[in-house]
């Protein structure tokens, strides 16, 4: 099973240190969140899981890290200024503005009635002033990143020359995006600042581009099913010619049933897009157009690529899958959420996390907190086992309680010491998913748990095309 609805997993976030709503001190900041002692542990697992599957499984991506703030020239050519826009309407009885794309049979979410302005384009970027200006200083202008992507392709070249790259080849950058979001909302699904995964794929332009889109959707279905995402709460979307962005040719969506409770449950957990050239054309310096003028008379490099085999030189195309770190941690929780009624007809939540991505990994437990050796002895083995793998001491409650708070929280095993360890040299290792419990040696626990606790396998990547 997994979670009915967003709700349940917002109450179990702040509940137990995944999320917490941000500036609650202040009253809030309307859909902001802060990732606490376990969100950042989840986020974090998921970041480097996707980081181990593209930079270090594979032998074609290497990974980047570009500054949040660019020379505002990028987003002139990249086409953001003019174009990365929302559509805004209001609503003239309650007057609620909203994104037009989201209104859901022409009715006004707040009030009901059908009667709208006209759509008019607003520019998403968060704006900033650079350096010691007076306020009203065009030239400060700066824009916190509306994607990551913009920093891989400005460092193309460098990446290129510097790796001794040869097309296909991919660079993968993780990191802070910022949108002024018109209507944020849904917990972590829409927010003004949140984290993406994005990488890009640089191919030839003879490459089989539509089909390298479908290659990568198949990765990341792969890619998500290891973090224990069932496939029937994935669906796939071709976005229509009229939805496209301006830079891409085909775009499909990975989309998650986050709202099982609604007739219409689906909302993007990713995309994956051609890009064509676009990109790398457009930075460049000797790129023209039509007219023989050039595209771009700012940019003081040219990132076309020589092909050695073909003797051409061109601006190879891109397919980038673009994921958000926030919504995957959704996606995540809402799929690994489940209850269990125990001996008692108490109903229990087990997080079902998958073993890599569980914040902690093993929780170490006396059965006596008033007894010094079995102390001794749990906070030895949890002292044991921390560097290889996460681990916590807690004597905080009964053990039945510290059982259902490890369960909630996802940790795959408690590792109970008794009264009988301190003879045996041997402590009960329960399973949070079967309940089951088995007694193992102390000196064999660290092998046994990192047995138990290897990562779901993603199916090695087939030929490339
Ligand atoms: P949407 O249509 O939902 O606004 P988008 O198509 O504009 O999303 P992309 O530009 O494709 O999103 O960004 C790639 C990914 O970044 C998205 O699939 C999503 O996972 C993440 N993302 C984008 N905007 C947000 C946001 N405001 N909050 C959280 N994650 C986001």
């Amino acid at each position: 099973m997994a979670a009915p609805n967003i709700d349940t997993i917002v109450s179990l976030a702040k509940r137990r240190g995944f999320v917490f709503p941000s500036s609650e001190v202040y009253g809030g900041l309307g859909s902001a969140w802060d990732y606490g002692p376990l969100g950042v542990e989840l986020c974090n697992n998921v970041k480097q899981s996707w980081w181990r599957w593209l930079v270090y499984e594979r032998d074609d991506i290497d990974g980047i890290d570009s500054s949040i703030i660019l020379n505002r020239l990028v987003w002139k050519y990249s086409g953001h200024e003019a174009t990365f826009n929302d559509w805004l309407i209001d609503c003239r009885k309650c007057k609620g503005r909203f994104r037009a794309d989201k209104i859901v049979d022409n009715k006004c979410p707040s009030c009901g009635a059908s009667d709208w302005t006209e759509a008019r384009p607003f520019n998403t970027m968060l704006q900033t002033k650079l350096g010691a200006v007076a306020d009203d200083d065009p030239t400060a202008l700066a824009y916190l990143r509306p994607e990551t992507a913009q920093g891989i392709f400005i460092n193309f070249m460098n990446v290129q020359t510097t790796m001794r790259r040869k097309l296909p080849f991919g660079i993968a950058q993780v990191g802070k995006s910022f949108r002024n979001e018109v209507t944020p909302g849904n917990f972590i699904l829409r927010t003004r600042e949140f984290e993406q995964m994005e990488m890009e794929y640089f191919v030839s332009p003879s490459a089989e581009h539509s089909k390298l889109v479908d290659y990568w959707v198949e990765q990341y279905l792969e890619w998500f099913g290891s973090l224990g995402i069932s496939r029937e709460n994935l669906y796939l979307y071709e976005v229509p010619g009229e939805e496209l962005a301006h830079y891409s040719k085909r775009t499909v969506d990975i989309m998650y049933r986050y709202f099982p409770e609604r007739e219409k449950p689906w909302e993007e957990l990713m995309g994956i897009a051609w890009r064509t050239d676009f990109d790398l054309s457009t930075h460049s310096k000797n790129k023209l157009d039509e007219e023989g003028k050039r595209v771009n008379p700012d940019s003081t490099e040219d990132l076309s690529y020589f092909d050695e085999p073909t003797k051409q030189r061109f601006y190879p195309h891109v397919i980038e899958p673009a994921a958000g770190v926030n919504r995957t941690v959704l996606a995540v929780l809402m799929d690994a959420y489940s209850e269990r009624t125990n001996d008692k007809g108490e109903t229990r939540v087990i997080l079902k996390l998958s073993p890599q991505l569980a914040p902690i990994k093993a929780a170490i437990l006396p059965l006596a907190k008033n007894k010094p050796e079995i102390v001794g002895m749990a906070k030895a083995i949890k002292r044991s086992l921390q560097p290889l793998l996460r681990a916590v001491y807690d004597d905080t409650g009964g053990i039945g309680k510290l059982y259902a708070r490890q369960d909630e929280i996802g940790t795959p095993f408690c590792i109970t010491v008794d009264h009988q360890s301190l003879e045996d040299e041997a402590v009960t290792v329960r399973d949070r998913d079967t309940w089951e419990q088995e007694r193992i040696k102390i000196t064999d626990l660290a092998e046994q748990l990192q047995k138990r606790l290897k990562p779901y396998p993603v199916a090695p990547p087939p030929e490339p095309i």
